[in-house]
Protein backbone atom coordinates (compact mmCIF):
# COMPACT_ATOMS: atom_id res chain seq x y z
CA UNK A 1 0.00 0.00 0.00
CA UNK A 2 1.52 3.41 -1.10
CA UNK A 3 -0.40 5.68 1.08
CA UNK A 4 -3.60 5.73 3.47
CA UNK A 5 -4.43 9.12 3.11
CA UNK A 6 -3.37 12.28 1.34
CA UNK A 7 -1.34 14.78 2.50
CA UNK A 8 -4.36 16.96 3.50
CA UNK A 9 -6.48 14.62 5.12
CA UNK A 10 -5.13 14.17 8.37
CA UNK A 11 -6.23 16.36 11.51
CA UNK A 12 -6.60 16.08 15.27
CA UNK A 13 -9.22 13.15 15.12
CA UNK A 14 -7.33 11.22 13.68
CA UNK A 15 -4.39 11.54 16.41
CA UNK A 16 -2.96 8.08 17.56
CA UNK A 17 -3.86 6.50 14.11
CA UNK A 18 -0.43 4.94 12.22
CA UNK A 19 -0.71 5.94 8.74
CA UNK A 20 1.24 5.94 5.63
CA UNK A 21 1.21 8.96 3.00
CA UNK A 22 3.34 9.20 -0.20
CA UNK A 23 4.51 12.48 -1.87
CA UNK A 24 6.87 15.04 -2.64
CA UNK A 25 9.47 16.34 0.17
CA UNK A 26 9.04 20.14 -0.08
CA UNK A 27 11.64 21.01 2.48
CA UNK A 28 13.60 19.49 5.56
CA UNK A 29 14.73 21.42 8.85
CA UNK A 30 17.45 19.46 10.51
CA UNK A 31 17.95 20.93 14.17
CA UNK A 32 20.44 19.23 16.13
CA UNK A 33 18.74 16.09 17.29
CA UNK A 34 15.05 17.02 15.90
CA UNK A 35 14.29 16.59 11.86
CA UNK A 36 11.13 17.69 10.01
CA UNK A 37 10.30 16.89 6.79
CA UNK A 38 6.98 18.58 4.82
CA UNK A 39 5.53 16.16 2.89
CA UNK A 40 3.79 17.31 -0.52
CA UNK A 41 0.81 15.86 -2.58
CA UNK A 42 -1.94 17.21 -4.98
CA UNK A 43 -4.22 17.54 -1.44
CA UNK A 44 -1.59 19.06 0.71
CA UNK A 45 1.18 19.07 3.16
CA UNK A 46 2.03 17.28 6.70
CA UNK A 47 4.57 17.37 8.45
CA UNK A 48 6.85 14.05 9.24
CA UNK A 49 9.09 14.54 12.18
CA UNK A 50 11.80 12.37 13.83
CA UNK A 51 14.02 12.20 16.93
CA UNK A 52 17.62 11.15 17.94
CA UNK A 53 17.22 8.70 20.19
CA UNK A 54 13.65 8.08 19.72
CA UNK A 55 13.48 7.17 16.01
CA UNK A 56 15.17 4.04 14.80
CA UNK A 57 18.56 5.20 14.23
CA UNK A 58 18.51 3.83 10.51
CA UNK A 59 15.67 5.42 9.46
CA UNK A 60 17.04 8.90 11.14
CA UNK A 61 20.04 8.68 8.96
CA UNK A 62 17.91 7.79 6.01
CA UNK A 63 15.87 10.57 6.16
CA UNK A 64 18.86 13.19 6.46
CA UNK A 65 19.83 11.97 2.56
CA UNK A 66 16.20 13.42 1.13
CA UNK A 67 16.58 16.34 -0.89
CA UNK A 68 14.09 18.64 -2.59
CA UNK A 69 11.14 17.05 -4.42
CA UNK A 70 12.10 13.09 -3.76
CA UNK A 71 9.55 10.84 -3.62
CA UNK A 72 9.14 9.06 -0.88
CA UNK A 73 6.96 6.96 1.34
CA UNK A 74 6.12 7.39 5.08
CA UNK A 75 4.62 5.13 8.22
CA UNK A 76 4.13 6.40 11.56
CA UNK A 77 1.91 7.38 13.96
CA UNK A 78 -0.11 10.62 13.78
CA UNK A 79 0.46 13.40 16.57
CA UNK A 80 -0.14 16.50 18.01
CA UNK A 81 1.83 19.03 17.43
CA UNK A 82 4.05 21.18 19.66
CA UNK A 83 3.72 24.51 17.80
CA UNK A 84 0.66 24.35 16.02
CA UNK A 85 0.04 26.11 12.39
CA UNK A 86 -3.15 27.60 11.60
CA UNK A 87 -2.04 28.41 8.36
CA UNK A 88 -2.07 24.95 7.06
CA UNK A 89 -5.41 22.60 7.17
CA UNK A 90 -2.97 19.81 8.33
CA UNK A 91 -1.24 22.34 11.13
CA UNK A 92 -2.91 20.44 13.97
CA UNK A 93 -0.61 17.70 13.85
CA UNK A 94 2.61 15.88 12.13
CA UNK A 95 3.49 12.39 11.69
CA UNK A 96 5.76 10.63 13.68
CA UNK A 97 8.24 8.78 11.28
CA UNK A 98 8.36 4.90 12.01
CA UNK A 99 9.53 3.48 8.51
CA UNK A 100 10.71 5.62 5.67
CA UNK A 101 11.02 4.23 1.72
CA UNK A 102 12.77 6.40 -0.72
CA UNK A 103 10.53 5.89 -3.73
CA UNK A 104 12.65 8.20 -6.70
CA UNK A 105 15.37 10.33 -6.13
CA UNK A 106 14.91 13.74 -7.55
CA UNK A 107 17.72 16.09 -9.11
CA UNK A 108 17.53 20.00 -7.81
CA UNK A 109 14.96 21.09 -9.38
CA UNK A 110 15.65 24.44 -11.54
CA UNK A 111 13.03 26.45 -9.67
CA UNK A 112 11.80 26.65 -6.14
CA UNK A 113 8.49 24.73 -6.29
CA UNK A 114 6.94 27.40 -4.10
CA UNK A 115 3.82 29.70 -4.45
CA UNK A 116 6.12 32.96 -5.38
CA UNK A 117 8.31 30.66 -7.31
CA UNK A 118 11.96 32.25 -8.41
CA UNK A 119 11.71 30.50 -12.01
CA UNK A 120 10.95 33.04 -15.00
CA UNK A 121 8.72 31.85 -17.73
CA UNK A 122 10.70 30.36 -20.10
CA UNK A 123 11.89 28.03 -17.36
CA UNK A 124 8.86 27.29 -15.93
CA UNK A 125 7.17 26.10 -19.22
CA UNK A 126 10.42 23.82 -20.29
CA UNK A 127 9.69 21.90 -16.70
CA UNK A 128 6.30 22.60 -16.81
CA UNK A 129 5.46 18.79 -14.67
CA UNK A 130 7.67 20.68 -11.71
CA UNK A 131 5.65 24.19 -12.61
CA UNK A 132 2.41 22.14 -12.11
CA UNK A 133 3.06 20.69 -8.62
CA UNK A 134 2.70 24.36 -7.42
CA UNK A 135 -0.10 25.66 -5.82
CA UNK A 136 -1.42 28.48 -7.92
CA UNK A 137 -1.00 26.17 -11.24
CA UNK A 138 -2.82 23.37 -9.37
CA UNK A 139 -5.63 25.56 -7.97
CA UNK A 140 -5.82 27.48 -11.48
CA UNK A 141 -6.30 23.45 -12.82
CA UNK A 142 -8.64 22.34 -10.34
CA UNK A 143 -10.82 25.61 -11.30
CA UNK A 144 -11.27 24.71 -14.69
CA UNK A 145 -12.06 21.19 -13.75
CA UNK A 146 -15.04 22.35 -11.65
CA UNK A 147 -16.19 25.12 -14.24
CA UNK A 148 -16.27 22.28 -17.03
CA UNK A 149 -18.36 19.41 -14.58
CA UNK A 150 -20.63 22.73 -13.65
CA UNK A 151 -20.99 23.55 -17.41
CA UNK A 152 -21.93 19.96 -18.32
CA UNK A 153 -24.03 19.53 -14.86
CA UNK A 154 -26.25 22.67 -16.05
CA UNK A 155 -26.33 21.68 -19.91
CA UNK A 156 -27.24 17.87 -18.85
CA UNK A 157 -30.10 19.17 -16.64
CA UNK A 158 -31.38 21.39 -19.72
CA UNK A 159 -31.04 17.67 -22.29
CA UNK A 160 -28.48 19.07 -24.13
CA UNK A 161 -26.35 16.84 -25.80
CA UNK A 162 -22.70 16.18 -25.85
CA UNK A 163 -21.86 15.39 -28.94
CA UNK A 164 -18.31 15.55 -30.50
CA UNK A 165 -17.34 16.32 -33.99
CA UNK A 166 -14.03 15.92 -35.98
CA UNK A 167 -10.80 17.51 -35.95
CA UNK A 168 -9.63 16.70 -39.30
CA UNK A 169 -12.15 18.69 -41.06
CA UNK A 170 -11.68 21.11 -44.72
CA UNK A 171 -9.94 24.04 -45.15
CA UNK A 172 -12.15 27.69 -45.24
CA UNK A 173 -11.19 31.09 -46.49
CA UNK A 174 -13.13 32.89 -43.84
CA UNK A 175 -12.23 33.56 -40.41
CA UNK A 176 -8.46 32.97 -39.00
CA UNK A 177 -5.50 31.10 -40.57
CA UNK A 178 -6.22 27.35 -40.41
CA UNK A 179 -3.39 24.69 -39.29
CA UNK A 180 -3.37 22.09 -41.75
CA UNK A 181 -2.72 18.91 -41.77
CA UNK A 182 -1.40 16.66 -44.65
CA UNK A 183 -3.27 13.73 -46.07
CA UNK A 184 -0.29 10.90 -46.58
CA UNK A 185 -3.33 8.75 -48.46
CA UNK A 186 -4.76 11.67 -50.53
CA UNK A 187 -1.42 12.90 -52.15
CA UNK A 188 -0.93 16.51 -52.27
CA UNK A 189 -4.25 17.04 -49.93
CA UNK A 190 -4.68 18.83 -46.58
CA UNK A 191 -7.58 18.58 -44.02
CA UNK A 192 -7.69 21.61 -41.56
CA UNK A 193 -7.87 21.98 -37.63
CA UNK A 194 -11.52 23.36 -36.96
CA UNK A 195 -11.39 26.96 -35.70
CA UNK A 196 -14.66 25.91 -34.55
CA UNK A 197 -17.06 23.32 -35.01
CA UNK A 198 -19.25 25.78 -36.51
CA UNK A 199 -21.02 24.32 -39.85
CA UNK A 200 -20.82 20.81 -37.87
CA UNK A 201 -22.81 21.99 -35.00
CA UNK A 202 -24.97 23.31 -37.27
CA UNK A 203 -25.80 20.01 -39.38
CA UNK A 204 -26.22 18.44 -36.12
CA UNK A 205 -29.62 20.54 -35.92
CA UNK A 206 -30.48 19.32 -39.40
CA UNK A 207 -29.80 16.27 -38.30
CA UNK A 208 -32.15 16.59 -35.50
CA UNK A 209 -30.16 16.97 -32.17
CA UNK A 210 -32.08 20.41 -31.33
CA UNK A 211 -29.72 20.68 -28.32
CA UNK A 212 -26.10 20.00 -28.74
CA UNK A 213 -22.89 21.04 -27.17
CA UNK A 214 -19.20 20.44 -26.77
CA UNK A 215 -16.68 21.03 -24.20
CA UNK A 216 -14.10 21.06 -27.34
CA UNK A 217 -10.42 22.15 -28.88
CA UNK A 218 -10.43 24.85 -31.64
CA UNK A 219 -7.13 25.80 -33.79
CA UNK A 220 -6.72 29.03 -35.29
CA UNK A 221 -3.18 29.89 -36.32
CA UNK A 222 -3.06 33.74 -35.40
CA UNK A 223 -0.50 35.99 -33.81
CA UNK A 224 -0.49 34.97 -30.23
CA UNK A 225 -1.31 37.63 -27.12
CA UNK A 226 -1.62 36.93 -23.39
CA UNK A 227 -5.63 36.01 -24.33
CA UNK A 228 -4.24 33.70 -27.40
CA UNK A 229 -2.98 30.16 -27.76
CA UNK A 230 -3.03 28.06 -30.78
CA UNK A 231 -5.37 25.97 -29.47
CA UNK A 232 -7.82 26.73 -26.97
CA UNK A 233 -11.19 25.47 -25.78
CA UNK A 234 -15.04 26.67 -26.42
CA UNK A 235 -17.69 25.76 -24.34
CA UNK A 236 -19.71 25.18 -28.14
CA UNK A 237 -23.61 25.25 -28.21
CA UNK A 238 -26.54 25.43 -30.28
CA UNK A 239 -30.10 24.74 -30.63
CA UNK A 240 -33.19 24.51 -32.84
CA UNK A 241 -36.48 25.90 -32.81
CA UNK A 242 -35.51 29.05 -31.19
CA UNK A 243 -35.16 32.99 -31.28
CA UNK A 244 -32.41 35.10 -29.86
CA UNK A 245 -34.72 35.55 -26.60
CA UNK A 246 -33.67 31.85 -26.07
CA UNK A 247 -30.19 31.12 -26.13
CA UNK A 248 -29.63 34.71 -24.44
CA UNK A 249 -31.43 33.04 -21.75
CA UNK A 250 -30.85 29.75 -21.92
CA UNK A 251 -26.86 31.12 -21.35
CA UNK A 252 -27.41 33.67 -19.27
CA UNK A 253 -28.73 30.99 -17.32
CA UNK A 254 -25.18 28.97 -17.90
CA UNK A 255 -23.38 32.11 -16.45
CA UNK A 256 -25.49 32.76 -13.56
CA UNK A 257 -25.22 28.95 -12.74
CA UNK A 258 -21.22 28.63 -12.79
CA UNK A 259 -20.90 31.96 -10.84
CA UNK A 260 -23.29 30.52 -8.01
CA UNK A 261 -21.78 26.92 -8.14
CA UNK A 262 -17.78 27.19 -8.53
CA UNK A 263 -17.22 31.42 -7.08
CA UNK A 264 -20.78 31.46 -4.86
CA UNK A 265 -21.74 34.31 -6.13
CA UNK A 266 -25.12 35.90 -7.35
CA UNK A 267 -25.02 37.64 -10.56
CA UNK A 268 -28.30 39.85 -11.26
CA UNK A 269 -29.96 39.47 -14.40
CA UNK A 270 -27.46 40.76 -17.50
CA UNK A 271 -27.85 43.96 -18.42
CA UNK A 272 -27.96 44.12 -22.33
CA UNK A 273 -26.91 46.52 -24.98
CA UNK A 274 -26.74 47.74 -28.48
CA UNK A 275 -23.36 47.68 -30.62
CA UNK A 276 -24.34 50.87 -31.59
CA UNK A 277 -25.20 52.08 -28.04
CA UNK A 278 -21.61 50.54 -26.93
CA UNK A 279 -19.40 52.08 -29.34
CA UNK A 280 -20.90 55.61 -28.83
CA UNK A 281 -21.19 55.00 -24.96
CA UNK A 282 -17.55 53.53 -24.31
CA UNK A 283 -16.04 52.83 -28.02
CA UNK A 284 -15.58 49.18 -27.55
CA UNK A 285 -18.06 46.25 -28.25
CA UNK A 286 -16.95 45.22 -25.11
CA UNK A 287 -17.00 47.57 -22.78
CA UNK A 288 -16.36 47.15 -18.92
CA UNK A 289 -18.69 48.63 -17.45
CA UNK A 290 -17.14 48.07 -13.73
CA UNK A 291 -16.90 51.69 -13.92
CA UNK A 292 -18.42 54.93 -15.80
CA UNK A 293 -15.93 57.11 -17.81
CA UNK A 294 -18.76 57.42 -20.68
CA UNK A 295 -17.60 58.73 -23.48
CA UNK A 296 -19.11 62.68 -23.92
CA UNK A 297 -19.48 63.91 -27.51
CA UNK A 298 -17.73 67.41 -27.60
CA UNK A 299 -17.63 67.92 -31.19
CA UNK A 300 -20.53 70.75 -31.05
CA UNK A 301 -19.25 72.88 -28.16
CA UNK A 302 -15.84 72.28 -28.73
CA UNK A 303 -15.92 73.31 -33.05
CA UNK A 304 -15.62 76.61 -34.06
CA UNK A 305 -14.05 78.16 -31.61
CA UNK A 306 -10.72 78.85 -33.71
CA UNK A 307 -9.06 75.56 -32.68
CA UNK A 308 -8.45 73.88 -36.10
CA UNK A 309 -7.25 70.55 -34.94
CA UNK A 310 -10.77 69.99 -33.62
CA UNK A 311 -12.59 71.98 -36.43
CA UNK A 312 -11.60 69.91 -38.99
CA UNK A 313 -12.27 66.57 -37.10
CA UNK A 314 -14.92 64.45 -37.63
CA UNK A 315 -15.19 64.07 -33.92
CA UNK A 316 -14.30 65.46 -30.58
CA UNK A 317 -14.35 63.30 -27.89
CA UNK A 318 -13.98 63.14 -23.99
CA UNK A 319 -13.78 60.99 -20.92
CA UNK A 320 -14.18 62.69 -17.37
CA UNK A 321 -11.09 61.63 -14.83
CA UNK A 322 -12.15 62.19 -11.45
CA UNK A 323 -10.18 63.65 -8.87
CA UNK A 324 -7.50 63.86 -11.30
CA UNK A 325 -6.97 67.86 -11.72
CA UNK A 326 -3.87 67.72 -9.93
CA UNK A 327 -1.97 66.11 -12.42
CA UNK A 328 1.59 67.66 -12.72
CA UNK A 329 2.34 68.52 -16.05
CA UNK A 330 4.57 65.63 -16.02
CA UNK A 331 2.31 63.05 -15.48
CA UNK A 332 -0.05 64.80 -18.73
CA UNK A 333 2.95 64.65 -20.52
CA UNK A 334 2.92 60.85 -20.13
CA UNK A 335 -0.75 59.94 -20.69
CA UNK A 336 -0.41 62.63 -23.84
CA UNK A 337 3.11 59.94 -25.58
CA UNK A 338 0.48 56.71 -24.18
CA UNK A 339 -2.05 57.65 -26.39
CA UNK A 340 0.13 58.12 -29.30
CA UNK A 341 1.99 55.21 -28.77
CA UNK A 342 1.32 53.71 -32.21
CA UNK A 343 -0.56 50.94 -30.52
CA UNK A 344 -3.16 53.60 -29.67
CA UNK A 345 -2.42 55.61 -32.67
CA UNK A 346 -3.36 59.56 -31.12
CA UNK A 347 -2.16 62.46 -32.95
CA UNK A 348 -2.32 63.81 -29.37
CA UNK A 349 -4.07 64.66 -26.37
CA UNK A 350 -6.05 67.56 -25.03
CA UNK A 351 -6.31 67.86 -21.24
CA UNK A 352 -8.67 70.09 -18.74
CA UNK A 353 -8.41 70.71 -15.50
CA UNK A 354 -11.47 71.40 -13.74
CA UNK A 355 -9.68 73.29 -10.31
CA UNK A 356 -10.93 73.73 -7.12
CA UNK A 357 -10.96 77.18 -7.32
CA UNK A 358 -13.95 76.74 -10.50
CA UNK A 359 -11.54 77.72 -12.84
CA UNK A 360 -10.34 76.01 -16.16
CA UNK A 361 -6.36 75.43 -17.19
CA UNK A 362 -5.81 73.48 -20.61
CA UNK A 363 -2.96 73.42 -22.54
CA UNK A 364 -5.13 75.38 -25.84
CA UNK A 365 -6.68 78.09 -23.43
CA UNK A 366 -5.68 80.34 -26.28
CA UNK A 367 -8.97 79.06 -28.15
CA UNK A 368 -10.89 78.25 -25.40
CA UNK A 369 -12.31 80.77 -22.71
CA UNK A 370 -13.21 80.07 -19.25
CA UNK A 371 -17.22 80.48 -20.21
CA UNK A 372 -16.41 77.77 -22.46
CA UNK A 373 -15.17 75.52 -20.84
CA UNK A 374 -17.32 75.83 -17.68
CA UNK A 375 -19.89 74.75 -20.61
CA UNK A 376 -18.11 71.68 -21.85
CA UNK A 377 -17.65 70.87 -17.91
CA UNK A 378 -21.00 70.83 -17.32
CA UNK A 379 -22.12 69.38 -20.57
CA UNK A 380 -19.26 66.27 -19.80
CA UNK A 381 -20.63 66.53 -16.18
CA UNK A 382 -16.60 67.16 -14.65
CA UNK A 383 -16.80 68.93 -11.10
CA UNK A 384 -14.32 71.02 -9.78
CA UNK A 385 -11.11 68.47 -8.91
CA UNK A 386 -11.86 66.54 -11.95
CA UNK A 387 -9.83 66.02 -15.17
CA UNK A 388 -11.06 65.66 -18.75
CA UNK A 389 -9.17 64.34 -21.50
CA UNK A 390 -9.88 64.76 -25.21
CA UNK A 391 -9.29 63.22 -28.53
CA UNK A 392 -9.87 64.02 -31.75
CA UNK A 393 -10.46 62.70 -35.61
CA UNK A 394 -11.92 60.02 -37.42
CA UNK A 395 -15.25 58.83 -35.45
CA UNK A 396 -14.29 54.90 -35.52
CA UNK A 397 -10.67 55.47 -34.55
CA UNK A 398 -10.77 58.21 -31.92
CA UNK A 399 -13.44 55.72 -29.88
CA UNK A 400 -10.90 53.14 -29.86
CA UNK A 401 -8.32 55.79 -28.83
CA UNK A 402 -10.26 56.72 -26.28
CA UNK A 403 -11.95 53.44 -25.12
CA UNK A 404 -8.12 52.11 -24.63
CA UNK A 405 -7.34 55.38 -22.39
CA UNK A 406 -10.53 55.23 -20.18
CA UNK A 407 -9.57 51.53 -19.57
CA UNK A 408 -5.95 53.01 -19.11
CA UNK A 409 -7.13 55.60 -16.94
CA UNK A 410 -10.09 53.16 -15.12
CA UNK A 411 -7.04 50.88 -14.29
CA UNK A 412 -5.12 53.83 -12.45
CA UNK A 413 -8.10 54.87 -10.26
CA UNK A 414 -8.31 51.63 -8.84
CA UNK A 415 -12.41 51.05 -10.45
CA UNK A 416 -11.27 47.35 -12.17
CA UNK A 417 -11.11 45.10 -9.63
CA UNK A 418 -11.09 42.10 -10.39
CA UNK A 419 -12.97 40.51 -7.54
CA UNK A 420 -16.25 42.41 -8.70
CA UNK A 421 -17.89 41.12 -11.98
CA UNK A 422 -20.03 42.90 -14.16
CA UNK A 423 -21.46 40.87 -16.83
CA UNK A 424 -23.07 42.47 -20.40
CA UNK A 425 -24.69 41.45 -23.35
CA UNK A 426 -23.96 43.27 -26.22
CA UNK A 427 -26.63 42.56 -29.30
CA UNK A 428 -27.63 43.53 -32.48
CA UNK A 429 -23.93 43.86 -34.14
CA UNK A 430 -23.76 44.85 -37.64
CA UNK A 431 -24.02 41.76 -39.78
CA UNK A 432 -20.99 42.46 -42.29
CA UNK A 433 -18.03 45.38 -42.22
CA UNK A 434 -16.06 46.57 -45.22
CA UNK A 435 -12.76 45.69 -45.37
CA UNK A 436 -10.36 48.20 -47.44
CA UNK A 437 -7.72 46.27 -48.09
CA UNK A 438 -9.19 43.35 -49.86
CA UNK A 439 -12.11 46.06 -51.09
CA UNK A 440 -14.91 43.08 -49.97
CA UNK A 441 -17.62 43.28 -47.21
CA UNK A 442 -16.48 40.50 -44.77
CA UNK A 443 -19.17 38.91 -42.08
CA UNK A 444 -18.41 40.88 -38.78
CA UNK A 445 -19.46 36.73 -37.27
CA UNK A 446 -19.00 34.77 -39.60
CA UNK A 447 -20.85 34.12 -42.91
CA UNK A 448 -23.68 31.59 -41.32
CA UNK A 449 -25.17 34.84 -39.28
CA UNK A 450 -28.27 35.46 -40.22
CA UNK A 451 -30.01 39.35 -40.66
CA UNK A 452 -32.44 40.57 -38.47
CA UNK A 453 -35.76 39.97 -41.17
CA UNK A 454 -36.29 43.26 -41.40
CA UNK A 455 -32.55 43.89 -42.42
CA UNK A 456 -32.83 41.69 -45.25
CA UNK A 457 -33.67 44.43 -47.70
CA UNK A 458 -30.55 46.01 -46.72
CA UNK A 459 -28.26 43.42 -48.19
CA UNK A 460 -28.82 44.83 -51.28
CA UNK A 461 -29.20 48.79 -50.43
CA UNK A 462 -26.33 49.95 -48.06
CA UNK A 463 -24.89 46.02 -46.35
CA UNK A 464 -22.92 47.98 -43.67
CA UNK A 465 -26.20 49.24 -42.00
CA UNK A 466 -27.93 45.79 -41.86
CA UNK A 467 -27.92 44.32 -38.26
CA UNK A 468 -27.68 40.82 -37.18
CA UNK A 469 -29.15 38.92 -34.58
CA UNK A 470 -25.78 38.40 -33.06
CA UNK A 471 -24.69 38.80 -29.67
CA UNK A 472 -21.77 38.76 -27.42
CA UNK A 473 -21.26 37.67 -23.56
CA UNK A 474 -18.75 40.14 -21.73
CA UNK A 475 -17.43 39.87 -18.64
CA UNK A 476 -15.34 42.76 -16.95
CA UNK A 477 -14.26 44.27 -20.77
CA UNK A 478 -13.56 40.85 -21.88
CA UNK A 479 -15.62 38.87 -24.79
CA UNK A 480 -15.87 35.50 -23.33
CA UNK A 481 -18.81 34.15 -25.72
CA UNK A 482 -20.31 35.16 -28.88
CA UNK A 483 -22.69 33.40 -31.22
CA UNK A 484 -26.05 34.36 -33.30
CA UNK A 485 -29.29 32.90 -34.89
CA UNK A 486 -28.22 31.45 -38.49
CA UNK A 487 -29.16 30.92 -41.80
CA UNK A 488 -31.15 28.16 -42.38
CA UNK A 489 -32.51 29.05 -45.85
CA UNK A 490 -30.74 28.20 -48.79
CA UNK A 491 -31.31 31.26 -50.78
CA UNK A 492 -30.50 33.46 -48.45
CA UNK A 493 -27.05 31.59 -47.59
CA UNK A 494 -26.41 31.64 -51.30
CA UNK A 495 -27.42 35.48 -51.19
CA UNK A 496 -25.22 35.86 -48.24
CA UNK A 497 -21.67 34.01 -50.13
CA UNK A 498 -22.34 36.25 -52.86
CA UNK A 499 -21.85 39.68 -50.93
CA UNK A 500 -18.74 38.12 -48.95
CA UNK A 501 -17.74 38.03 -52.74
CA UNK A 502 -17.54 34.07 -53.41
CA UNK A 503 -19.10 33.21 -56.70
CA UNK A 504 -21.66 30.16 -56.76
CA UNK A 505 -18.92 27.93 -58.32
CA UNK A 506 -16.65 29.13 -54.68
CA UNK A 507 -19.80 28.62 -52.48
CA UNK A 508 -20.41 25.53 -53.83
CA UNK A 509 -16.75 23.82 -53.64
CA UNK A 510 -16.10 25.24 -49.89
CA UNK A 511 -20.06 25.21 -48.34
CA UNK A 512 -21.89 22.80 -50.63
CA UNK A 513 -22.52 19.95 -47.80
CA UNK A 514 -23.87 22.93 -45.71
CA UNK A 515 -25.70 24.32 -48.72
CA UNK A 516 -27.14 21.16 -49.50
CA UNK A 517 -28.33 20.22 -45.69
CA UNK A 518 -30.35 23.45 -45.94
CA UNK A 519 -32.63 21.67 -48.95
CA UNK A 520 -33.25 18.98 -46.31
CA UNK A 521 -35.29 20.45 -43.94
CA UNK A 522 -32.92 22.32 -41.91
CA UNK A 523 -34.98 24.04 -38.92
CA UNK A 524 -34.58 27.52 -37.43
CA UNK A 525 -31.30 27.19 -35.03
CA UNK A 526 -28.84 29.92 -33.21
CA UNK A 527 -26.06 29.41 -30.73
CA UNK A 528 -23.40 30.57 -29.11
CA UNK A 529 -19.78 29.83 -28.20
CA UNK A 530 -17.91 30.40 -24.90
CA UNK A 531 -14.02 30.50 -24.63
CA UNK A 532 -13.71 28.36 -21.72
CA UNK A 533 -9.82 29.11 -21.02
CA UNK A 534 -10.59 32.79 -20.71
CA UNK A 535 -13.74 32.11 -18.37
CA UNK A 536 -11.37 30.36 -16.26
CA UNK A 537 -8.79 32.95 -16.33
CA UNK A 538 -11.69 35.47 -15.07
CA UNK A 539 -13.01 33.20 -12.30
CA UNK A 540 -9.42 32.87 -11.44
CA UNK A 541 -8.92 36.81 -11.40
CA UNK A 542 -6.05 36.60 -13.66
CA UNK A 543 -5.65 37.97 -17.14
CA UNK A 544 -3.52 35.54 -18.78
CA UNK A 545 -5.04 32.45 -19.85
CA UNK A 546 -1.54 30.35 -20.05
CA UNK A 547 -1.52 29.60 -16.30
CA UNK A 548 -4.81 27.97 -17.14
CA UNK A 549 -3.89 25.51 -19.32
CA UNK A 550 -2.21 22.42 -18.55
CA UNK A 551 0.02 22.52 -21.46
CA UNK A 552 0.17 25.82 -23.05
CA UNK A 553 2.37 26.97 -26.20
CA UNK A 554 4.80 30.26 -25.80
CA UNK A 555 4.44 33.63 -27.23
CA UNK A 556 6.30 32.01 -30.56
CA UNK A 557 3.40 28.54 -30.72
CA UNK A 558 5.93 26.63 -29.10
CA UNK A 559 5.79 23.95 -26.48
CA UNK A 560 9.13 24.09 -25.36
CA UNK A 561 8.89 21.38 -22.91
CA UNK A 562 8.48 18.61 -25.71
CA UNK A 563 10.04 21.10 -28.22
CA UNK A 564 7.49 21.28 -30.86
CA UNK A 565 6.89 21.98 -33.61
CA UNK A 566 9.61 19.89 -34.62
CA UNK A 567 11.19 19.26 -38.33
CA UNK A 568 10.25 15.52 -39.31
CA UNK A 569 12.42 13.12 -41.39
CA UNK A 570 12.76 12.82 -44.59
CA UNK A 571 10.63 9.25 -44.91
CA UNK A 572 7.79 11.40 -43.62
CA UNK A 573 8.19 14.00 -45.79
CA UNK A 574 7.79 11.27 -48.63
CA UNK A 575 5.36 9.48 -47.37
CA UNK A 576 3.30 12.78 -47.41
CA UNK A 577 4.42 13.95 -50.56
CA UNK A 578 5.77 16.93 -49.11
CA UNK A 579 9.23 17.51 -51.20
CA UNK A 580 11.25 20.15 -49.69
CA UNK A 581 13.84 19.79 -47.37
CA UNK A 582 12.99 21.70 -43.56
CA UNK A 583 14.52 25.17 -43.51
CA UNK A 584 16.67 24.54 -40.42
CA UNK A 585 18.33 21.55 -41.34
N1 LIG B 1 -18.42 29.42 -33.89
C1 LIG B 1 -18.49 30.73 -33.32
C2 LIG B 1 -17.13 31.15 -32.80
O1 LIG B 1 -16.26 30.32 -32.62
C3 LIG B 1 -19.45 30.81 -32.19
C4 LIG B 1 -20.87 30.64 -32.62
O2 LIG B 1 -21.32 31.36 -33.51
O3 LIG B 1 -21.54 29.80 -32.01
O4 LIG B 1 -16.92 32.31 -32.54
Amino acid sequence: MHRSHTCGELRASHIGQTVTLSGWVQRSRDKGGLLWIDLRDRYGITQLFLEEGKSDAKVMEQARTLGREFVIKATGKVVERFSKNDQMATGDIEIFVEQLELLNASKTPPFTIEDESDGGDDLRMQWRYLDLRRNPLKNNLVLRHKIGIEARKYLDSLSFLEIETPYLIKSTPEGARDFVVPSRMNPGQFYALPQSPQTFKQILMVGGYDRYYQIVRCFRDEDLRADRQPEFTQIDCEMAFVEQEDILNTFEGLVKHLFKTVKGIDIPSVPRMTYDEAMRRFGSDKPDIRFGMEFQDLTTAMQGQGFAIFDQAEAVLGIVAAGCAHYTRKQVDELTEWVKRPQIGAKGLVCCMCNEDGTFKSSVDKFYSQDVWQKIAAQAGAKAGDLILILSGATDATRKQLSELRLLMGGRLGLRNPEEFKPLWVVDFPLVEWNEEAGRWFAMHHPFTAPKPDHFDLLETSPGDARANAYDFVLNGVEIGGGSIRIHDRKIQSRMFDLLGFSPEEAQHQFGFLLNAFEYGAPPHGGIAFGFDRLCALFGGADNIRDFIAFPKNNSGRDVMIDAPSTIDQKQMDELYIATQPINE
